[in-house]
C-alpha cells in the first residue's frame, strides 16, 4: 500500500529523513495541556525555526494510545500510561514539525525521558520533573515518525505543505 501524499505528490505525510523535509511527531501529552504548557512548548519550535506541518487536539482511543506504545506494552507501567494518555481528564495537542534533522533535535529539545535526568535548557529539565508525568512526546528515530505521523494524522488535508517565508533565512 503507498503511502498518503500531499500537494507536490510525491512526498509522503511523513517527510523525507534526512533532508529540509525531514519531519517529526511532537505531542503534549495531557499533564502538558492540563497544565498550560501547549505555548510554551510550540513556541520552542517556531523559535528554533522548524515550521508547523500539522495540529491536532484530541482525546486518544485507547486503540490509538495502545497502538503509539505498542514498544512498551510488556513494560509495568503500560497499563497505567495509556490511561492517563486516554481518560479525557485533558487532551493531548499533536503535532507534526519540518525541518532539518527535527527527529533527533526534537528529542534533544524534549531531554531525557526522565525529567530528573534531563538537562536545564530542555522542556523535561526546565518544566517537570516526573518520568509519570513529562509533558510531551517526541518520536525516536525515522522509523518512529513514520509511523507515528501515519497513525494520528489520516493523510492527505490533516498535513499541510506550505512554504515559509522565513526559509531561506533559517536554512542555507
Ligand atoms: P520517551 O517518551 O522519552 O520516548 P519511552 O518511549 O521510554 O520514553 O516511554 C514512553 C513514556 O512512558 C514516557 O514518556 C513516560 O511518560 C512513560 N514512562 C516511561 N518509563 C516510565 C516509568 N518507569 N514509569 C512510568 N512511566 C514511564
Amino acid at each position: 500500500q503507498s503511502p498518503a501524499l500531499y500537494a507536490d505528490n510525491t512526498t509522503p505525510i511523513y517527510g523525507v529523513p534526512g533532508t529540509a523535509k525531514e519531519r517529526t511527531f511532537i505531542a503534549v501529552k495531557p499533564d502538558g495541556v492540563q497544565r498550560g504548557l501547549v505555548a510554551e512548548i510550540i513556541a520552542r519550535f517556531e523559535r528554533r525555526g522548524y515550521k508547523l506541518v500539522g495540529l491536532k487536539l484530541l482525546v486518544p482511543s485507547v486503540g490509538l494510545a495502545k497502538e503509539h506504545y505498542a514498544d512498551l506494552s510488556s513494560k509495568p507501567f503500560f497499563k497505567s500510561l495509556v490511561e492517563y494518555m486516554t481518560n479525557g481528564k485533558a487532551p493531548v495537542v499533536g503535532m507534526v514539525w519540518e525541518g532539518p534533522s527535527v527527529i533527533k533535535q526534537g528529542r534533544v529539545m524534549l531531554g531525557a525521558t526522565d525529567p530528573k535526568a534531563a538537562g536545564p535548557g530542555t522542556i523535561r529539565g526546565d518544566l517537570c520533573l516526573s518520568i509519570g508525568r513529562n509533558i510531551c512526546h517526541g518520536s525516536d528515530s525515522a522509523e518512529s515518525a513514520m509511523k507515528e505521523i501515519s497513525l494520528w494524522f489520516g493523510g492527505r488535508g490533516e498535513i499541510v505543505d506550505w512554504t515559509s517565508n522565513n526559509e531561506e533565512w533559517v536554512v542555507s
